[in-house]
């Protein structure tokens, strides 16, 4: 299933990753993770020698350039293993890599980004609070100036990666509420600065690590902590709406439609072993139209997700094409998990087959990274409806 006009760079790093994840990421070695609820660490370095998380980061801070659409087939091919390897990379390669490439200040990119190059630093994302999800201009943990000190105090939830991140990209409230916009910055907060707690939170989906409740009490931060220098204080809502986030949109999708197509290829293939009423039933018409029908639709996915990838990539306007991808990609996966699982009955259901993951992750898609209905309601007023 490669774009077909997809740059022979690419393809090539595409089958290097292909490569890698049938030798070293199992079947049996991802029912493991995630019931363990962890990625692999040992699997995942020897993923890292490969060079990749450099994909996003420029060359002159150690990066081999931005090339989205090479790292959009990084994270296609890691998810044919589920969450356990694109997990982390995402964590390195945008909430590190995007974030400050696009963000950070001069010293932020010479401190962090060589290292995310080279994929020995990770970045959870602080966005969402116990009463904040999709109105994050209601986020309310609190920063504030004390000298050349920021105090932090307050909490955030669902904030992945957190216990073993070295940093949150956190989304604090800097001033007044009134102000909503106004009054928001990005930090880098050290996940080790003293004031922080954290307890892990259950979740179905995206195993790959316990999501986490973050607590900062009286966190104590200096000014270079702002993302951006002293002069993007209260200026987080342009840097939450800008190219950063444009691409968040782009490798979730990504994720999104890498597991729709692992969950494909087990229907595919078992409607085809599995043999009732004297035949397989791939030749029963109910199955073969599903299958043929969500096939469809994944090839739509796909050209959503690559056409959205290469404008972000060729650093043109994207944030409809991004949004578009983010809803239609997400909410035909859960179509796709859907029909795939009626395809293989109660063995969808076992867990001698991938398709119990598959689907709980493809159901989680609607809902992380900006719902289905807050891309609507973006794309309603991108398009001034
Ligand atoms: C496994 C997992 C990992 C996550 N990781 C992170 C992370 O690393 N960092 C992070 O910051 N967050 C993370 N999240 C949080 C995720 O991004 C949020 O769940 C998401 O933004 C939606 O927020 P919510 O679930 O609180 O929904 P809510 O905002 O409470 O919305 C609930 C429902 O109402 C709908 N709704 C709300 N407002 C409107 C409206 N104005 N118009 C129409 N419909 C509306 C929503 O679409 C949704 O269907 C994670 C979540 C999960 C499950």
């Amino acid at each position: 299933m490669t774009p077909l006009d997809e740059p022979g760079h690419v393809a090539e790093i595409r089958a290097q990753v292909a490569r890698f994840v049938a030798e070293q990421a199992p079947p049996e070695a991802r029912k493991a993770w995630d019931r363990a609820h962890a990625w692999p660490r040992d699997v995942y370095a020897r993923f890292n020698a490969l060079g990749l998380t450099a994909l996003t980061v420029p060359e002159q801070w150690g990066g081999a350039g931005q090339d989205l659409v090479a790292a959009v087939a990084v994270i296609e091919e890691l998810a044919q293993a589920g969450p356990f390897l694109a997990g982390p990379y995402i964590h390195t390669a945008f909430y590190g890599g995007m974030n400050l490439a696009e963000n950070g200040s001069p010293e932020q990119k010479a401190e962090w980004l060589p290292r995310l190059a080279r994929g020995e630093a990770f970045f959870a994302y602080g966005l969402s609070e116990p009463d904040v999800g999709g109105d994050l201009a209601s986020v309310t943990t609190r920063a504030e100036r004390d000298g050349d000190t920021i105090i932090v105090t307050g909490a955030k939830r669902w904030c992945t990666g957190a216990d073993w991140a070295d940093v949150i990209y956190c989304l604090v409230r800097s001033g007044p509420a009134e102000a909503r916009h106004r009054n928001l910055s990005f930090l880098l907060i050290p996940t080790d600065t003293p004031g922080i707690s954290m307890h892990g939170i259950e979740h179905a989906n995206l195993r790959y690590t316990k999501s986490q409740d973050v607590h900062f009490d009286g966190v104590r931060l200096p000014l270079s902590a702002i993302v951006g220098g002293e002069a993007m204080w209260n200026r987080g809502w342009e840097q939450l709406a800008g190219r950063a986030l444009d691409v968040e949109k782009i490798e979730i999708s990504a994720v999104a439609y890498g597991i729709a197509r692992a969950a494909l290829a087990e229907a595919w293939s078992y409607a085809q072993q599995r043999h009732q009423f004297g035949r397989p039933i791939s030749q029963h018409q109910a199955i073969r139209h599903k299958l043929v029908t969500a096939r469809t639709r994944l090839a739509a996915c796909r050209h959503m997700l690559y056409h959205a990838a290469q404008l972000a990539s060729a650093g043109r306007p994207c944030a409809a094409e991004t949004a578009m991808a983010k809803l239609f990609i997400a909410d035909t996966g859960v179509e796709i998990a859907l029909a795939c699982q009626q395809v293989m009955g109660a063995y969808a259901l076992s867990d001698a087959y991938e398709m119990e993951r598959h689907v709980r992750d493809l159901l989680g898609m609607p809902i992380v990274g900006g719902s289905s209905d807050m891309q609507k309601n973006n794309l309603a007023g991108i398009w001034k409806l």
